[in-house]
């Protein structure tokens, strides 16, 4: 099985620090809103990343923080006059909604950066104590050029970056004994949420709260570390720079970064401005389709967010959907338990598209390619299996087709959730229920649309509806 490393910018072996394990961490989103489908494509990508280790039999210990201090957690409490608390719950809480429509695994730990600070701040100290890091007027700077590998993951040079540095220091962070040091620990500005430490009260850095989450939940040497792109330089070579100082140890063997999600061919930021959130996306498809179309590309390679791209991957999942129900429709049907020797020589054809499948995952993950190898399979079945199959026949392709859609999380049911347009259509049925004094059929609806999770409000303004 090959890794694409971008710390040696190849496809390596994958060789797991402990056998059969498989300790990796992914940085998680800040939570100060809903979550864009572009905060998306790294949670369904590594998602199926751990899903394929787990078909091929290694345990997985699956990391993923909540970054929930922030500065853009603080402005928007401020706005909304509430606390930081409130809003990274609330919107903790409406990520792993999204996460569980995307059908993400749960994670076996989700640290949050606010129950670890005691941990960041010994960290920070051992830091000190070996000399990586100083602290002038309550902030802690790591001291950059004392680290040996800096630059090793975003191969960039110390020089570069002086350079590019020097214009920081103008603008008035001459506190620092070097342009490039970076900061572990800041004192608190009126009205932040603070802790206790040696140096002030205040709170960690960003780049900290990610190396010692992993070291408390992985240890100190973890197999994979992994996020988007833009995560490369500064935060991962700082995680680097931190978790090495400290440790004493080599930190993650594998790098992997995902490429971004664009719209119009530009990156899809909430900065920007042009993203949409997965909950608006779930209002038109099942997040189904969202994940189908994240997996049609290869991770590493831009991926650009169109309607048509997204008619096309419902197109291809309803192919897979469709091949799933005529094989459950027959298996109901079928007069023959067994296989015949003829089915049993056309069953063991199947092996050629599995073997595909692996092998496109094996190559560093693949999943364009191994949903390739699953529309063969489904070709297949659809030319094999009809009425005189047997039940065992049937069964064995069916339940080979769940395994491998499995492996990429996506789920082969029919579509049952309800659209937002087809929500107003009953809406408005309910309406001219009532309106006809037809109050049986209009609390008929309310039950049928609450039965599909569909909770409808009488408000001054009209009916709203929300997911329960
Ligand atoms: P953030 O909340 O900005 O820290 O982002 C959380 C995760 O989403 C990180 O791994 C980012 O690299 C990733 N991410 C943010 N925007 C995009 C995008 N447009 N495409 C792919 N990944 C993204
Ligand atoms: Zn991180």
């Amino acid at each position: 099985m090959k890794i694409y490393n971008t710390m040696s910018k190849k496809k390596e072996e994958f060789v797991p620090l402990e056998e059969g394990r498989v300790r990796m961490y992914v940085c998680g989103p800040t939570v100060y809103n809903f979550i864009h489908i572009g905060n998306a494509r790294p949670m369904i990508v590594f998602d199926t990343v751990r899903r394929y280790f787990e078909y091929k039999g290694y345990d997985v210990n699956f990391v993923s923080n909540f970054t929930d201090v922030d500065d853009k957690i603080i402005k928007k409490a401020i706005e909304e006059g509430v606390t930081a608390d409130e809003i990274s719950k609330r919107y903790i809480a409406e990520c792993k909604k999204d996460m569980e429509g995307m059908n993400v695994k749960p994670a076996t730990k989700n640290p949050l950066a606010t129950e670890e600070i005691c941990g960041m701040v010994d960290m920070i100290q051992t830091l000190i104590d070996k000399g990586y890091a100083y602290e002038k007027n309550g902030t802690v700077y790591f001291r950059t050029r004392k680290f040996e590998g800096y630059g090793k993951l975003s191969h960039k040079n110390l020089d570069d970056l002086q350079s590019g540095g020097r214009s920081l220091l103008v603008s008035g962070q001459d506190e620092k004994e070097d342009s490039l040091d970076f900061v572990l620990w800041k004192p608190k500005k009126e009205g932040e949420p603070a802790w206790e430490s040696p140096w002030s009260e205040g709170r960690p850095g960003w780049h900290i709260e990610c190396s010692e989450m992993s070291k408390k939940y992985l240890g100190e040497q973890i197999d994979i570390h992994a996020g988007g792109e833009d995560l490369v330089f500064p935060h991962h070579e700082n995680e680097i720079a931190q978790s090495e100082a400290a440790n004493g140890k080599d930190f993650a063997k594998y790098w992997m970064h995902n490429a971004f999600l664009n719209i119009d061919n530009k990156k899809m930021s909430k900065s920007l401005g042009n993203f949409f959130t997965v909950r608006e996306i779930s209002e038109k498809y099942d997040l189904q389709v969202l994940r189908f179309f994240m997996l049609g590309a290869h991770y590493r390679t831009p991926l650009n967010f169109s309607a048509d791209l997204m008619a096309a991957a419902k197109t291809g999942l309803d192919r897979i959907i469709t091949a799933a129900d005529n094989l459950k429709f027959l298996i109901g049907n079928a007069k023959a338990e067994k296989m015949t020797e003829a089915e049993k020589q056309a069953f063991a054809k199947t092996s050629e598209y599995v073997d595909s499948f692996e092998r496109a995952m094996d190559d560093d993950f693949n999943t364009a390619d191994a949903i390739a190898s699953i529309f063969d399979l489904v070709k297949y079945s659809n030319t094999t299996a009809n009425e005189d199959s047997s039940k065992a026949y049937l069964q064995g392709i069916l339940d080979l087709i769940l395994k491998l859609t499995d492996v990429l999380g996506i789920i082969v049911e029919k579509e049952e959730e309800l659209l937002a347009e087809d929500i107003e259509a009953l809406i408005e049925e309910r309406q001219a229920a009532r309106k006809a004094k037809n109050f049986a059929r209009a609390d008929e609806i309310r039950d049928e649309l609450l039965a599909k999770g569909i909770i409808l409000e009488d408000t001054r303004e009209g009916v709203k509806w929300k997911k329960a």
